[in-house]
């Protein structure tokens, strides 16, 4: 459905105020950067509140250690592999659709930036971690930030050796990271249990919950004068002639239907942005890859001291995990491949309680909340940080599974590109 804005829209988007589309981690970041470079702000999200869609409750790790991107061969050939396999971190429904097999395509044409784009996150993750830190302690946010590095395990030889690799790319990229022994790995984590090769740790990278950092940076927006429109769904864009565009939605409470002008649209709506650059007249071709987390409840002393406090990444079932105060361990993993569905499947739960069982055994998995996301991947797994086809359209969207390790970066870096587009036009 569209609505069309009235004329009169037209000759007032100049001097509208910049709209955000997404109240997710990209969405809240980007509002306030935009905020603090001297913008008026208003957020739309079709939620009652913000993070509640994948910045809900993610692997919680802001880890420039996992800037590896999936375009890799090898990642190829696993992902074949686990095709077959139902407890697989890797699931593909194969009912055709030409939003995945144009994905699957793209995500092979992009095999050759491999090195390139792992280089380039790798940077953004780095260059993000100051930028986070200082929102959060300008406005008081506790988000159980935990700065005790991102430890990686393997279990056999390849994937180790592949691992080495990967660390001359994240080196090239400002990041470094100790190689590890199997007594390296009890020493730094005395509450893993199980058999590994090696491991990589990372002290400087480090973990914290996203749905609290999100709604705490939410309020500040809101104390600092940006308004953000709760229960708004957009479902229609107008590009207005001079440079500005309207926004259409109607509310998820009442149905009543709005149109507003805004000098400039940024659109960070997760796995929606792909429908919305439709409505721009721009390809942003975001997939739903989806994940599942489970937040174990540490409910007694026995199962508090039986958690680890360092993040880890188990590379063979790509399972990473932060521990979210005394009280909570988030487990996280598997990558779907079955559209915008958000259903919380047993089969694909089960996999993570029995890893926390078997790595954890001293953790009681009696009290699990289980949860199901989606992560708006890229087929090349670089985020869009860019202007659209249309003057009054930005985009900072397609994080993919590293949107709560990047989104301080972009938001800046976007916040840049709309308030110079701004002053040039003044
Ligand atoms: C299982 C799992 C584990 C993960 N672990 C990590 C991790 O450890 N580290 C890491 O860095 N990243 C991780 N990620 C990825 C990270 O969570 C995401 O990249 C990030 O949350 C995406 O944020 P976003 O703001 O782009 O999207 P979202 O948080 O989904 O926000 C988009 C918002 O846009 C709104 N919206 C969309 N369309 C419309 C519309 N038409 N009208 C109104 N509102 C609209 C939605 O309601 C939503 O609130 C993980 C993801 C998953 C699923």
């Amino acid at each position: 459905m569209s609505v069309s804005a009235p004329s009169i829209l037209a000759s007032s988007a100049s001097t509208a105020p910049v709209a955000v589309i997404g109240a997710g981690i990209t969405g809240i970041t980007t509002a306030y950067q935009l905020l603090m470079a001297g913008c008026a702000v208003v957020v739309f999200d079709r939620h009652p509140y913000a993070a509640m869609e994948t910045s809900f409750a993610n692997g919680g790790q802001l880890s420039a250690s996992n800037a590896e991107v999936w375009t890799h061969p090898s990642t190829v050939l696993k992902g074949l592999k686990w095709m077959l396999r139902a407890d697989a971190p890797l699931l593909v429904n194969p009912k055709p659709s030409w939003h995945k097999y144009t994905w699957f395509a793209e995500f092979l044409a992009a095999l050759p930036r491999y090195r390139r784009n792992t280089v380039e996150t790798a940077r953004l993750a780095i260059a993000a971690r100051q930028h986070l830190l200082d929102m959060a302690e300008a406005e008081g946010i506790d988000f159980n930030l935990e700065r005790r590095g991102i430890m990686h395990i393997y279990r056999d030889r390849a994937s180790y050796e592949h691992a080495a690799k990967v660390s001359v790319l994240l080196q090239e990229g400002g990041l470094a990271r100790e190689a590890l022994g199997p007594d390296d790995i009890r020493r730094i984590e005395p509450t893993v249990q199980g058999t590994y090769y090696g491991g990589f740790f990372t002290p400087s990278d480090f973990t914290g919950d996203i749905h609290r950092y999100t709604a705490g940076l939410a309020k500040a927006v809101e104390r600092r004068g940006g308004v953000i429109r709760y229960d708004a769904a957009i479902d229609a864009l107008r590009l207005l002639d001079g440079g500005g565009a309207a926004i259409g939605w109607s509310s998820t409470l009442t149905g009543e239907r709005r149109a507003e002008p805004f000098s400039k649209v940024v659109i960070c709506a997760g796995v929606g942005a792909r429908r919305l650059a439709a409505l721009a007249g721009d390809r942003v071709n975001v997939y739903p890859v989806k994940g599942y987390s489970i937040t174990v409840m540490l409910n007694d002393e026995a199962s508090q001291s039986a958690a680890p406090w360092v993040s880890l990444l188990d590379d063979a079932t790509k399972i990473v995990t932060s521990r979210l105060g005394a009280e909570r361990f988030r487990i996280a993993g598997t990558a779907e491949y079955n559209g915008e569905n958000k259903d919380i499947r047993a089969d694909r739960i089960r996999p993570l309680t029995d890893w926390c069982r078997r790595l954890f055994p001293g953790v009681s998995v009696e009290h699990v909340i289980p949860w199901a996301g989606l992560r708006p991947m890229m087929p090349d797994m670089m985020p869009r940080v860019q202007r659209g086809q249309h003057p009054g359209i930005f985009y900072n969207t397609g994080h993919g599974h590293l949107g709560w390790t990047l989104s301080a970066a972009t938001a800046h870096m976007i916040a840049v590109m709309v308030t110079e587009d701004m002053a040039r036009k003044r």
